[in-house]
C-alpha cells in the first residue's frame, strides 16, 4: 500500500466516469447553491464546485443571498426550485447567519434533490442501510478506502469528531455489512477523556475535529493507517495563509503504515462525490414517479 494516500487520483477517476455518463445525456444535470454571506472557506467550495462542474458538463448556478435573508423568503426560494423540473440538486451551502433555522429549512428541501444528504429521510435511509444519498465527506473516506483496497472488516477504528456531517454519518457507514464496513468503531469528542488510550489502539484513525496538526506521533498506534478529514487555514510565518489538516503529517510520517495528505486528500475526493451527487439526483428527479413524498417506493 502507498505511504500517502493521495485522494487525487480517486477523484480524476470520478470525473472521468461522470463525463462519460453525462456526455450520454441530452440534459445537462443541474444543481442550484444557495450560498448566504460571504463565507471565504465556503466561497472557495463553492467556486471548486463550479470549475469542476463545468469542465464535466453540470451546469452548476450559485444564487447568493445577503446575511439578512428572512427565513420565510428562503423557504419560499427552495419551494421553487424543489417545484423547477430542470433543477436536479439543490445545496444550501452553510454557515448559515444564526437567525436562521437550520433544521427548518433543511426540511423544506425536496429529499430527491438534496445532494447534501442533510435531510432527515436520505439520513434514516443511510442510517438503515437504504439506496440514498450519503453526506459527501463520509462518502470521500469510504472512496479512499475501497481504492486504496484498506480492509475494515474486524477492525478497531477511531474516529476523532461527532459532527452530523463527517463523524456520525461516517460511524454508521463504517458499521454497515459490507466492503468498507464491519468495523468496530469508537467515536471520540470534546469530553472523551483519556482520548490517547483510544487513539493509540486504532487500526485505522480518522481524524475530523477542526484542530491543526492535533494527533502527533506519540497518539498513535505503529502501523496504524490515518485519514485525516481536517481542514484548518492558518498563518505560517514562512509561507503566509496555509491549509494544514487536524494530523501533524511530517510527525506521524514515520510511525503510520500510511496516511492521506492535506491538501491532496480527502478534500480533493469530496468535491467530486458532490457532483457525482448531482448526477444521481438528475436520474431520480426524472423517474420521480418512484417517489412519494420523498420515500422511493423500491426501497419501502
Ligand atoms: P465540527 O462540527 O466543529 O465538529 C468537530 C468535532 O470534533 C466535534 O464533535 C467536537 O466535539 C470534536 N472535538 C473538538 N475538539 C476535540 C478534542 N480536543 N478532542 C476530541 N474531539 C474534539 O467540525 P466538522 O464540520 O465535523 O469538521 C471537522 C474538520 O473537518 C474541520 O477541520 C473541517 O474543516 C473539516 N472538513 C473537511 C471536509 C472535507 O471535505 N475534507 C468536509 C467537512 C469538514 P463536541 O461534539 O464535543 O464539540
Amino acid at each position: 500500500m502507498n505511504k500517502r494516500l493521495s485522494g487525487k487520483p480517486i477523484a480524476k477517476k470520478i470525473y472521468k466516469e461522470l463525463n462519460e455518463r453525462i456526455l450520454e445525456k441530452k440534459e445537462k444535470p443541474k444543481l442550484v447553491i444557495i450560498f448566504i454571506g460571504e463565507d471565504p472557506a465556503a466561497a472557495y467550495y463553492v467556486k471548486m464546485l463550479e470549475k469542476k462542474g463545468r469542465k464535466i458538463g453540470i451546469e452548476v448556478v450559485t444564487k447568493k443571498f445577503p446575511v439578512q435573508i428572512k427565513q420565510k423568503n428562503l423557504i419560499d426560494e427552495i419551494k421553487k426550485l424543489n417545484q423547477d423540473k430542470t433543477v436536479h440538486a439543490i445545496m444550501m451551502q452553510k454557515p448559515l447567519p444564526t437567525h436562521l433555522n437550520e433544521f427548518a429549512i433543511i426540511l423544506q428541501i425536496d429529499p430527491q434533490k438534496d445532494v447534501d444528504a442533510f435531510h432527515p429521510i436520505n439520513i434514516g435511509k443511510m442510517v438503515l442501510g437504504k439506496d440514498s444519498f450519503i453526506p459527501s465527506t463520509p462518502a470521500a473516506v469510504l472512496e479512499l478506502l475501497k481504492f486504496y483496497d484498506i480492509q475494515t472488516s474486524g477492525k478497531n477504528i477511531v474516529i476523532l469528531g461527532r459532527s452530523n456531517i463527517v463523524g456520525k454519518p461516517l460511524a454508521n457507514l463504517l458499521l454497515r455489512k459490507d466492503q468498507t464496513g464491519n468495523a468496530t468503531i469508537t467515536v471520540c469528542h470534546s469530553r472523551t477523556q483519556n482520548l490517547v488510550k483510544f487513539t493509540q489502539k486504532a487500526d485505522i484513525l480518522i481524524a475530523a475535529l477542526g484542530k491543526p496538526n492535533f494527533v502527533s506521533a506519540e497518539m498513535i498506534a505503529e502501523n496504524a493507517i490515518i485519514i485525516d478529514v481536517g481542514i484548518n487555514q492558518i498563518e505560517d510565518s514562512e509561507k503566509g495563509t496555509i491549509y494544514v489538516g487536524d494530523v501533524d503529517y511530517e510527525d506521524c510520517l514515520g510511525k503510520a503504515a500510511s496516511l492521506t495528505p492535506v491538501p491532496g486528500g480527502i478534500g480533493s475526493i469530496t468535491t467530486a462525490i458532490l457532483l457525482r451527487n448531482v448526477v444521481e439526483s438528475a436520474k431520480k428527479v426524472k423517474n420521480s414517479n418512484n417517489f412519494i413524498d420523498g420515500i422511493d417506493k423500491k426501497n419501502k
